[in-house]
């Protein structure tokens, strides 16, 4: 069976150069390899994500020269896969509903934060500290049938009970170096959100499930991601999906050694198109002339 690589992009803003240069290690693997190229759109979040920037992503890449199989998969048109993982692993008694507001939780960190520290996940974000897990079935039913909205979240602690030596196989490299046979720590991001109070599912929900369903075998995108790939590999190993192999790659930079963002103009595609800039000349300025 030949490889299979995927770019996923949201479309909640332009394309930068970061995005170029993933989609094209992307599509070089798949050359390399004779493997299959596929493009996810990851538009669950209704609210941040617009048509207009989804249309720019086609042609963005298409300009870059990158092809990829049709038709792209919209994650907005799954949503009933997502559930079907959320059923899973809620059988599996690991899934609690959390009524906090964003406020609530924030006042929640600074009261924990009057006696030292509370602890953070390894993008930098503070753990869930909240108690939701510990009401009671009564009190949750009373909570929900109230109309209270709330979150689902993944009881951590009771999900790595059921996994041990939990690892990756690393074809890249992590942000410290790391490659090879990675240990994952998924405990360091303490109860992740698996689905949201405004969308039914979650980053991490959907992107293993659609990695499974599309028969990804390996998953080439940027370091940002390197330590989500622990969250990613216990939600596998909970709803008995496929391992696939990863390659994370080294980010762009700013010239002040800033992770481009989506409002940056300066790195964006489209304006570096207007300004003059080839398709050839994209490729050098990632170091991939
Ligand atoms: N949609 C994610 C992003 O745009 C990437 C997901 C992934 O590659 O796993 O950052």
């Amino acid at each position: 069976m030949p490889p299979v690589f995927r770019f996923a992009p949201s479309p909640n803003g332009f394309l930068h150069l970061g995005h170029a240069y993933s989609a094209l290690l992307n599509f070089e693997r798949a050359r390399e390899t004779g493997g299959r190229l596929l493009l996810r759109i990851e538009d669950i979040d209704a609210t941040r994500c617009r048509p207009d920037y989804e249309t720019a992503i086609y042609e963005d890449l298409a300009w870059l020269g990158i092809s990829w199989e049709t038709p792209a998969r919209r994650q907005s048109e799954h949503l009933a896969d997502y559930r079907a993982a959320l059923d899973k692993l809620s059988a599996l008694g690991l899934v609690y509903p959390a009524f906090e507001s964003r406020a609530e939780i924030a006042r929640l960190i600074a009261a924990r934060e009057v006696d030292g520290p509370w602890p953070r996940d390894p993008d930098g974000a503070p753990l869930y500290p909240g108690d939701a897990k510990s009401l009671s079935a009564g009190e949750r039913e009373r909570l929900i049938t109230s109309g209270a909205p709330y979150a689902l979240r993944l009881d951590m602690a009771a999900a790595c009970r059921r996994v041990a030596g939990l690892t990756w196989n690393e074809l890249g490299a992590g942000p410290d170096g790391e490659r090879g046979i990675v240990s994952a720590r998924p405990e360091a991001w303490g109860d992740v959100i698996l689905a949201r109070k405004e969308t039914p599912t979650s980053y991490h929900l959907s992107v293993v499930v659609d990695d499974a369903h599309q028969g990804v075998s390996e998953i080439v995108r940027g370091q940002d991601l390197f330590h989500a790939t622990s969250v990613h590999r216990l939600l596998q190993i909970l709803l008995g999906l496929a391992e696939p192999a990863y390659r994370h790659h080294a980010l762009i930079r700013d010239g002040e050694g800033r992770k481009l963002s989506k409002s940056s103009r300066s790195t964006g595609l489209r304006e570096l198109r207007a300004a003059g800039a080839t398709p050839a000349g994209i490729r050098r300025s990632v170091g991939l002339g």
